[in-house]
């Protein structure tokens, strides 16, 4: 941390903030230039930043040298995490297609949605049973049911499950059935819900809420991982803009961005960004070439009678062919798709 000073302070206002920085056993460094005087700050970042050092007089600002998340960021864990999902990884040089209807419906719509993501080279399914809907009037999923209905199509197809968890009270019989538990992009910043699957034995997909910058969720995942679960993968699934075009706008940037910052593996959403059928090749293309470990898509028997997202929701007959171009281009990535 390094606190400017104004060029008007005086020396009893330095000493007040060296003072204070001293109080809480952190260390101050002070270096006086012709106009200004920085105080470089050293000591533990949590309790220097619940310092009102902005407050003081003769401050100017504040600035932060590291980042606040410390277990997800690259910093101090410069290399990739790899994820892997009964045998399915996910990170580093691995890219995984996860696929699968928006909602668990009938024990045919899923297996036959399966199928066909097994048959494409997909490496798991994703599935709602849980449904965080818009309106309260609209169909909720089939709860444990539906979760049956899951554990099915993977003793089917041997491919792993990825399904929603929306309420804490939930986890438990979501975790009986799931591989990886999902935090959809209503829930990014419900803090309890994060810290509870911090403690479930599954690995998470976090989905970016449609409001929350990315530090904001890379500081959701770090409450996940600060209660002992470091199997996080993030999800981009688009914000909201003032764009109608589309549901919501794929943040592509964000892709590199967190990479950067952070090791935890990321998937583009291409079905909840734009929800639209149209854009979802185009966009799940974007998001290889930007350098996503995966993408998570939604596939459906028959998108036309969906109970969810039949719009955005790929037919299963043509899943093969788009599931080939996204593992041709993740391979020309220099990705490892199998
Ligand atoms: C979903 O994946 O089914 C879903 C509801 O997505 P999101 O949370 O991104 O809206
Ligand atoms: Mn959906």
């Amino acid at each position: 941390m390094m606190v400017i000073m104004h060029e008007a302070a005086t020396e009893a206002d330095v000493a007040h903030v060296v003072a204070r920085i001293e109080e809480i056993g952190a260390s101050a460094h002070i270096s006086s230039g012709d106009r200004v005087t920085i105080i470089g700050v050293i000591g533990d970042r949590e309790e220097i930043t619940q310092l009102p050092l902005e407050a003081m007089p003769g401050v100017d600002r504040v600035v932060a040298v590291l980042k606040p998340y410390k277990l997800v960021g690259r910093e101090f864990h410069p290399d990739d995490t790899v994820i892997d999902v009964r045998g399915a990884k996910i990170g580093g040089d691995h890219f995984a297609i996860i696929a699968g209807p928006c909602s668990v419906e009938t024990p045919e719509q899923v297996l036959e949605a399966a199928r066909a993501v097994k048959a494409a080279g997909g490496h798991m399914m994703r599935g709602g049973a849980f449904k965080p809907r818009t309106s309260p009037y609209a169909f909720q999923g089939l709860g444990e049911e539906g979760l049956r209905m899951l554990a099915a199509a993977r003793d089917d197809t041997g491919l792993p499950i990825v399904t929603e968890v929306m309420d804490p009270r939930d986890l438990d019989v979501v975790c009986e059935f799931a591989d990886v538990i999902q935090i959809g992009a209503r829930n990014t910043q419900n803090f309890l819900l994060l810290a509870e699957v911090g403690k479930a034995d599954k690995p998470v997909l976090l989905k970016r809420g449609p409001a929350t910058t990315i530090e904001e969720l890379l500081m959701a995942a770090e409450y996940i991982v600060k209660e002992g679960n470091r199997d996080v993968i993030l999800c981009e699934r688009g914000i909201r803009t003032f764009e109608p075009a589309t549901r919501n706008t794929l943040d592509i940037s964000a892709v590199p961005v967190i990479k950067i910052a952070s090791h935890l593996p990321v998937v583009v959403d291409p079905s909840h960004s734009a929800g639209r059928l149209d854009l979802v090749l185009p966009l799940s293309l974007a998001g290889v070439a930007a350098g996503a470990d995966g993408i998570i898509v939604e596939t459906h028997p028959n998108p036309e009678h969906a109970l969810c997202d039949g719009p955005q929701a790929l037919p299963t007959a043509v899943f093969g062919e788009y599931a080939g171009r996204v593992l041709d281009l993740a391979r020309w990535a220099g990705k490892t798709v199998t």
